[in-house]
């Protein structure tokens, strides 16, 4: 597991300054959530982490590597896409194995990494079944295996439970915590819900203006007892 640091971390569209030189420290094996309202610069800050987006200007350190350059496959970050992004025509096996085919890796290794992985989020006895054979529930699972199969050192997650319904997604929130301390690695999770920061996080960060706001325990940032 491995430290990210954001130093000066700038993104621009055009003239808008959607994140305004954000330096900020996540420690390794961090559960971070990250909250404000609508526009404030999270997804643009995720996605840059990501390598989906360029950054304008600032430095990406994770561990002892400057990845502000790399592509997203070789910076030891990954991303949990919303369970629709699975590929509806293949196995819930081949779903969570598709990276490392996409790098070559043989076919046995694969699998087994992939079984590994299914055993992880408890589905290993639907390997065969195709996404649409799931419940909503049992996709956000896979698509969750799918996001670890790579080993990143950070794993990102766009809002991952506002598809739920409430009762499951109390249940995944449970998931997501036991499967971050098991891996040892940080999770970095966009949401709207204080409830849900609250719940999760070690290290709470609020933005607004394309700045952090505040930052720190989710006791001390939402004045609990
Ligand atoms: P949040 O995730 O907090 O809602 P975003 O990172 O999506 O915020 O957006 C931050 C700002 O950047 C907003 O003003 C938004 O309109 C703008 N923005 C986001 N993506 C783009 C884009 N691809 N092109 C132009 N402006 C964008
Ligand atoms: P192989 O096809 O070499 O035996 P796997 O059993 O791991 O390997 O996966 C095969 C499945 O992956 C097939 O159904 C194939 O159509 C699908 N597949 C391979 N490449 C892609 C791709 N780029 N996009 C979507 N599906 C793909």
């Amino acid at each position: 597991p491995a430290p990210l640091e954001l130093v000066a971390v700038t993104k621009r569209y055009g003239t808008t300054v959607a994140v305004d030189a954000v330096d900020l420290k996540i420690p390794a094996g961090t559960y971070c959530c990250l909250l404000g309202p609508s526009g404030c610069g999270k997804s643009s800050t995720l996605r840059m982490i990501a390598g989906h987006e360029t950054i304008s200007s600032g430095d990406l350190i994770l561990g002892n590597a400057n990845v502000t350059d790399l592509p997203p496959a070789q910076r030891g970050t990954a991303m949990m896409f919303q369970s629709y992004a699975l590929f509806p025509h293949l196995s819930v096996l081949d779903n969570v194995a598709f990276a490392l085919k996409m790098r070559g890796i043989e076919k046995s290794i694969r699998h087994e990494k992939a079984m590994r992985l299914l055993d992880l989020v408890a589905m290993v006895p639907y390997a065969a079944r195709l996404p649409a054979q799931l419940s909503g529930g049992q996709q956000q699972r896979v698509a969750l295996a799918r996001a670890l199969i790579t080993e990143p050192q950070i794993l990102l997650l766009d809002e991952p439970l506002s598809a739920l319904d409430p009762f499951l997604r109390v249940r995944m929130r449970a998931e997501l915590k036991r499967l971050q301390r098991e891996l040892g690695i940080s999770f970095i999770h966009v949401t709207h819900g204080q409830e849900e920061a609250m719940a999760l996080a070690d290290l709470v960060v609020v933005m607004n203006g394309g700045k952090i706001e505040q930052q720190g325990s989710p006791r001390a940032v939402f004045n609990a007892p």
